[in-house]
């Protein structure tokens, strides 16, 4: 972790310590950015020959994600969605083959999936103050809602196509978990990062290594206080290396 961000958070200790307790080694988004965005140059990933790519929630505080990666990578194919889930699935990869810069036959993307969880100054999981709103508020609610189905005891296993983003989540969520059981929101998480990735690579088994030169970038975007982001990283992957 950075020393001036743990300085600047050091009256936030129960924050400090909930972070490094579920995810340990997690870094600030800044830093987590620059350090891979050095280590993938060195594989020939740069700004003029890179689509940056993003797979994470809708919600507006995981745009200094989007911000970070449009930052290092320039425009940025946006694959969002509620929770982070690949919604746009095999024509969402296949638009994203065909705006990939392409320099001496080879296209080059970096593809950023996370799903996302806050942390207060408190050490409290899932809740953060979000500016201009007084009562505490939740991040992932999208998550958070499945969270309290399967605590409830009614779920609703039908395709909502009023409601059709938030199906899939249920779904998505269902179809890896074992009849009766609960979640909280650190599980849920957890859970929904393993299933993004192993989405996301079942995807890109589809895209011809000969052509295109691809990362992949797993994990989860933490929120805590004082506007601070950070990544729980997981996979860092370079195809074909
Ligand atoms: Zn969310």
């Amino acid at each position: 972790m950075s020393a001036n961000i743990n300085k600047d958070l050091s009256c936030f200790p129960l924050f400090l310590e909930k972070l490094q307790l579920h995810f340990p080694d997690a870094l600030p988004l800044e830093e987590y950015m620059q350090q891979t965005s050095q280590k993938l140059k060195s594989y020939g990933f740069e700004d003029y020959n890179t689509l940056g790519v993003v797979a994470t929630c809708r919600d507006e505080i995981a745009g200094p994600l989007v911000y970070q990666i449009t930052k290092y990578w320039g425009k940025t194919f946006d694959l969002r969605s509620l929770g982070g889930f690949l919604i746009a699935g095999k024509t969402g990869i296949s638009t994203i083959l065909g705006h990939t810069p392409m320099e001496e036959g080879i296209g080059r993307f970096v593809f950023y999936a996370m799903p996302h969880i806050a942390i207060s100054e408190e050490g409290e999981i899932g809740n953060v103050y979000r500016e201009g709103i007084q009562k505490v508020s939740h991040a992932c609610g999208s998550l958070g809602e499945v969270v309290h189905e399967l605590a409830s005891g009614h779920i609703n296993f039908q395709t909502d196509y009023e409601d059709l983003e938030q199906s899939i989540v249920r779904q998505k969520i269902l179809s890896n978990i074992r009849y009766g059981q609960e979640l909280n929101q650190l599980d849920i998480t957890k859970l929904a990062s393993t299933i993004i990735a192993d989405d996301l690579k079942g995807l890109l088994t589809a895209v011809d290594a000969s052509v295109y030169k691809y990362t992949f970038l797993t994990g989860i975007l933490i929120h805590g206080p004082k506007d601070t982001h950070w990544i729980y990283p997981q996979d860092c992957h370079v195809n074909g290396i």
